[in-house]
């Protein structure tokens, strides 16, 4: 049956049913979801700020969220919340762990109560970690080791792969176009970089920018697991296959870890794609502000 006739008898059907005019209705269309919509800059009404120092900032008027957190309108979002023991091995068979260094170890034993302690054992490490040559090829044909960077007592860490280009010329992870992307990730979702902590799978950058190799990734995860002893964060943030993989101990993919909450080390762990994937194919970008509203609202903040 054609829409016209369709209508037509639809029509026959109301007036037969007593009908006399119908009311229109504006159905107002859903904005797409977007990740360069613009936010209020840091420091203004609106924004949350999620340094350890204090939970989430009071709201402001203009926020969607109450002051107790809960949202003040919005559906909620039906997520699972489980927990993944990452096995304490991940190839047992074909991957020689490293000798662990007396810092690192020292390092684990200590706990770190204030901002100071954190950024002196950061700092330590990261001295350890520039002089380090572990994998024979990053370490020959890197620039300079890109440790980690941001608030040292972090409620939120986020981990990326390994550093490209830009990072191995800057000693910084997150700081060419795929860094330049996550900064406009992060400031829509209401967060400040400065409030982060920000790492990777690996501190060298491998040769064209391959994956990292299980064993690199192995031979760095000492370091990896100190600074997230050292950050002790809330949240972890894996950005990608490869750091979701490596840091879970998982083989699932990114688009398949997506969407809720796992564990490591007490702290809550959510996945998403890594910005540089969103580069080579935006329409994902979507999917990661979907992401980051599932994640934002367990801190008490609706991203519309
Ligand atoms: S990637 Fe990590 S383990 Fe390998 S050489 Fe660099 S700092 Fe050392």
């Amino acid at each position: 049956m054609n829409t016209k006739r369709a209508m037509a008898q639809l029509l026959k059907h109301l007036q037969n049913a007593g009908v006399t005019h119908i009311t229109a209705v504006e159905i107002p269309k859903p904005a797409p979801p977007t990740l360069s919509k613009r936010m209020p800059p840091a420091g203004r009404p609106g924004q949350q700020s999620v340094d350890r120092s204090g939970s989430v900032a009071a709201s402001s008027p203009a926020d969607p969220v109450s002051a107790s957190g809960k949202a003040a309108s919005g559906s909620p979002v039906a997520r699972s919340y489980r927990t993944l023991i990452p096995p304490a091995d991940l190839d047992a068979s074909s991957i020689k762990k490293p000798e662990p260094s007396s810092l690192t170890l020292q390092l684990l034993e200590e706990q770190f109560e204030t901002a100071e302690a954190r950024s002196d054992a950061l700092s330590r490490l990261a001295e350890l970690v520039s002089r380090c040559t572990r994998c024979s090829e990053l370490s020959a044909t890197r620039r300079q080791t890109v440790f980690g960077t941001g608030n040292s007592q972090a409620r939120i860490m986020l981990i990326g792969e390994a550093p490209g280009a830009d990072e191995d010329a800057r000693g910084e992870p997150f700081v060419g176009k795929a860094g330049q992307l996550l900064d406009k990730i992060i400031e829509s979702s209401q967060l400040r970089r400065e409030d982060l902590y920000i790492c990777n799978i690996l501190r060298c950058r491998p040769p064209g920018n391959r994956n990292p190799l299980p064993q690199e990734a192995c031979n760095c995860r000492e370091f990896l697991d100190a600074q997230i002893h050292i950050v002790k964060p809330e949240y972890i943030i894996c950005l990608g296959t490869v750091a979701a993989q490596n840091l879970l101990g998982s083989s699932q993919p990114v688009s398949k870890l997506r969407g809720q909450f796992l564990e490591y080390n007490g702290a809550k762990v959510m996945c998403t794609y890594h910005p540089s994937y969103l580069l080579r194919y935006p329409a994902a970008k979507a999917q990661v502000w979907e992401d980051m509203k599932f994640f934002m609202k367990d801190l008490g903040v609706i991203l519309k």
